[in-house]
């Protein structure tokens, strides 16, 4: 066995969002001997190919919304103002780029040390790391996580699916692609299609059902697939895929695929994304050197407290598999890192995964908090449970001309018992992203519809339909 290089109390591999903050916490406030691992650029998935390149892109395609929406304002703007993609390309690498040096200085900072490189299991306890100049360390560890995120699928069983892109290639784009497809039905190829629309390629989504967004509250799913409808993405329902080609001389892709209005054609295109899930990143780990379990999918087997089968090797965020967020690993790998060495005041230090907000940065967002409405009538009953909805147009649209230009806003509050706990809250619309946080408190509290009731309505607002509820 190779020579022990070096010693500590915390082995973070994986600088990512759950992996940093776990380590950060670990030394910069209980002092534990920490180094973290990254075979990448620090910050991982949200910094460089997810939350933080993506909201920067998303508020690009909502300004080029608002640009169209701005001739009802009385603004003489052209319908189609030009979009500088390779500029802003540019300048949103630059972006991530700083935020990388910002996570080097607060690893500097808390005294973690950090290595570039890519690690495995040698056994329970010692990790080997090969360096980015090709050199090796051994690492002897009291404790370790595994903090190694994902990376997106790619279909394996459709010829040419390897010329397609990926998330990840989404953010390589150095051209807005003029035609482009979508295949999946989740966060990323709602999102991506949205941004992809309003920035003006023509967008083709590519589902396997007839809605998207189906682990979301029906009223979500089908009034955001109408809506993308709306706004000229093109849905091809009940579809599938047979194989993609290269024309090697012009670059364009075709698609071969089947849909609910064919059983055979084709689609002429400069771009294919997958966005089919995510796999856990595990490969190059050597797992089985250490014993740690994993799940059918691959996930590292963690439980409520990040404990893998192995004592002293912990696992969370998205390499666990349990709610793929990033606030989610941030929130596990700093409590556990208390519970690690933060003394006995917090030895049962952990994340409570209930009760989770998210938003889909759709075109007009999304967001939810709780079960939704036939989850909570699987849960406690029909008879227990109440449903207040809210339909209507935004103030913002009574400017526009015709109806078409409107977009929807729809709220659903799912409530529990006499007491009508709220166990769901499911919103739809303009602002919804920024909205949910607050009423994400309300509802983590335990609020009941009487308590959003008791709230005075702010006006004019939209939010204020939640609170004013018949
Ligand atoms: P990661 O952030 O993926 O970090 C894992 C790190 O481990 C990586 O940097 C990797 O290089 C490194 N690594 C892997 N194997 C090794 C090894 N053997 N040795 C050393 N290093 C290794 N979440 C939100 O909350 N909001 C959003 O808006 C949002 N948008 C997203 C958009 C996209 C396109 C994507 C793909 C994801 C998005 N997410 C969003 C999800 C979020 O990015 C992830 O949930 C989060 O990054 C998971 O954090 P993590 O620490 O588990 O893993
Ligand atoms: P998701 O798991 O959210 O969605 C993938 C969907 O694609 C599946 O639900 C399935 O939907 C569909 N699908 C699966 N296989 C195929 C196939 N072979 N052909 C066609 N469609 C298929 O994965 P994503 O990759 O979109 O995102 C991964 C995770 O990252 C998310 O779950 C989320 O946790 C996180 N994320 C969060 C964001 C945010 O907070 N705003 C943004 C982006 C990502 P169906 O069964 O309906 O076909």
């Amino acid at each position: 066995m190779a020579p022990i290089s070096k010693e500590c109390d915390y082995l973070v591999i994986g600088g990512g969002s759950g992996g940093l903050a776990s380590a950060r916490r670990a030394s910069g406030q209980w002092r534990a001997k920490t180094i973290a691992v990254e075979s990448s650029r620090l910050g991982g998935t949200c910094v460089n190919v997810g939350c933080v390149p993506k909201k920067v892109t998303w508020n690009a395609a909502a300004i080029a919304e608002t640009l169209h929406e701005a001739k009802a304002y009385g603004f003489s703007i052209k319908e189609t103002a030009p979009f500088d993609w390779t500029t802003f390309k540019h300048k949103r690498d630059a972006y991530v780029s700083r935020l990388n040096g910002i996570y080097e200085k607060n690893l500097e900072k808390d005294k973690v040390e950090w290595l570039h490189g890519r690690a495995h299991f040698l056994s329970k306890n010692e990790v080997e790391v090969v360096l980015h100049d090709g050199s090796k360390q051994t690492i002897r560890a009291k404790n370790i996580l595994i903090a190694t995120g994902g990376h997106p699928n790619i279909p394996k069983d459709i010829p040419g699916s390897e010329l397609g892109i990926t998330s990840d290639g989404f953010f390589e784009l150095e051209k807005r692609p003029e035609k482009v497809a979508l295949v999946g039905a989740g966060y990323i190829a709602v999102e991506m299609a949205g941004m992809f629309r309003h920035l003006g390629s023509e967008t083709h989504l590519f589902i396997r059902h007839d809605t998207f967004l189906r682990s979301f509250d029906p009223m979500i799913q089908e009034t955001i697939t109408a809506e993308y409808e709306r706004q000229g993405i093109i849905i091809h329902r009940q579809s599938s895929q047979q194989k993609l080609q290269k024309d090697p001389t012009t670059g364009k892709l075709t698609l071969h695929y089947s849909d609910s209005t064919t059983k055979s054609s084709t689609l002429e295109l400069d771009c294919l994304l997958w966005a089919i899930g995510r796999a856990p990143e595990v490969e190059d780990l050597a797992l089985p050197n250490a014993g740690v379990k994993q799940s059918e999918k691959g996930h590292i087997i963690a439980d409520e407290y990040q404990n893998t089968n192995i004592p002293h090797i912990y696992s969370l965020g998205d390499v666990s598999g349990n709610i793929e967020l990033t606030p989610v690993a941030i929130a596990a790998g700093r409590l556990l890192a208390n519970r690690l060495f933060g003394g006995p005041a917090h030895k049962n230090s952990k994340l409570d995964y209930s009760n989770i907000p998210s938003v889909v940065f759709a075109h007009p967002e999304v967001g939810s908090i709780g079960l939704s409405e036939p989850d909570a009538r699987k849960k406690y009953g029909d008879d227990n449970i109440k449903v207040y909805n809210t339909s209507f147009t935004a103030m913002y649209y009574a400017m526009m001309d015709s109806d078409a230009d409107k977009a929807p806003t729809k709220y659903k509050l799912v409530v529990e018992g006499e007491e009508e706990r709220v166990v769901g809250l499911h919103i739809l619309g303009a602002g919804c992203s920024e909205m949910l946080q607050g009423f994400g408190v309300a509802v983590k509290m335990g609020a009941r519809k009487r308590d959003f009731d008791a709230c005075v309505a702010i006006h004019p607002t939209s939010a204020e339909e939640l609170v004013t509820l018949k």
